[in-house]
């Protein structure tokens, strides 16, 4: 069971404040980091850590991304209700819940098994449901496709094409680009073969494993 006392929501609402004067507009956004619990991926001599603005280890080396970047990325995708999303790099689910909290419908791939087996039990037993899959990010979920938006989590040394060619025309993809820092970067198909491409800032993340990297 988990617990959401007066004090999680008290240090949710200060987040939510601190995510505002960070310059997140959106008050679907704003509403969904509001109600999803980040405690929950913190052990509770943490629970101070869950609702500050950073990143932090979640195990098998990777880790829970930062509160004003899964803000941001969400508001760059500009969600409707029901639009079909595919995320890549699922991690503990964090973004994946707040994805949800916007009323989309997720598909969400990891490559690492361990992290898929506890988020695909974990996220369900919360209420947050959404399509889990084991597999490698960069090839997509052809049998699903299109896709109304796309959310990279992990930082992209390239975009990966078969991405690319799972996005509906007129649909977006948010992916941070780059080696050491990333570039988030937003991705607007204008025809089968016509992308634009818009910038903003520097972001740092785990990196986007390929399949050769992963050593199995
Ligand atoms: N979305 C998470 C952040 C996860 S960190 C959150 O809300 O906190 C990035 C994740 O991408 C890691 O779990 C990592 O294992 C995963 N990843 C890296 N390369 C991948 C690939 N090629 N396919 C799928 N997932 C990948």
């Amino acid at each position: 069971m988990v617990t959401d006392t007066y004090r999680h929501k008290g240090l949710r609402k200060k987040l939510v404040d601190l995510l505002k004067e960070k310059g997140i507009k959106s008050e679907e956004v704003l509403k969904a980091i509001g109600n999803v619990p980040r405690h929950v991926f913190f052990e509770a001599a943490f629970v101070e850590k869950a609702y500050q603005d950073i990143a932090f280890p979640i195990g098998a080396g990777q880790t829970i991304s930062r509160p004003h970047t899964v803000a941001f990325q969400t508001e760059l995708l500009n969600l409707k209700r029901d639009e079909k999303v595919l995320e890549i790099g699922t991690g503990c689910g964090y973004q994946t819940m707040v994805l949800i909290e916007m009323g989309v419908k997720v598909f969400t791939i990891e490559r690492q098994k361990e992290l898929y087996d506890r988020t695909h039990k974990y996220l369900p037993s919360l209420g947050y449901n959404a399509k889990f899959i084991y597999g490698d990010g960069y090839k997509g979920l052809p049998i699903f496709a299109p896709f109304d938006k796309i959310i990279i989590t992990a930082g992209a040394p390239t975009i990966p094409n078969d991405l690319l060619a799972q996005l509906k025309v007129g649909g977006l993809m948010v992916i941070p680009i780059g080696d050491k820092v990333q570039i988030m970067t937003l991705l607007e198909k204008k025809s089968p073969k016509h992308f634009e491409k818009t910038e903003f800032g520097e972001f740092k993340f785990v990196p986007l494993l390929e399949r050769k990297e992963w050593g199995e």
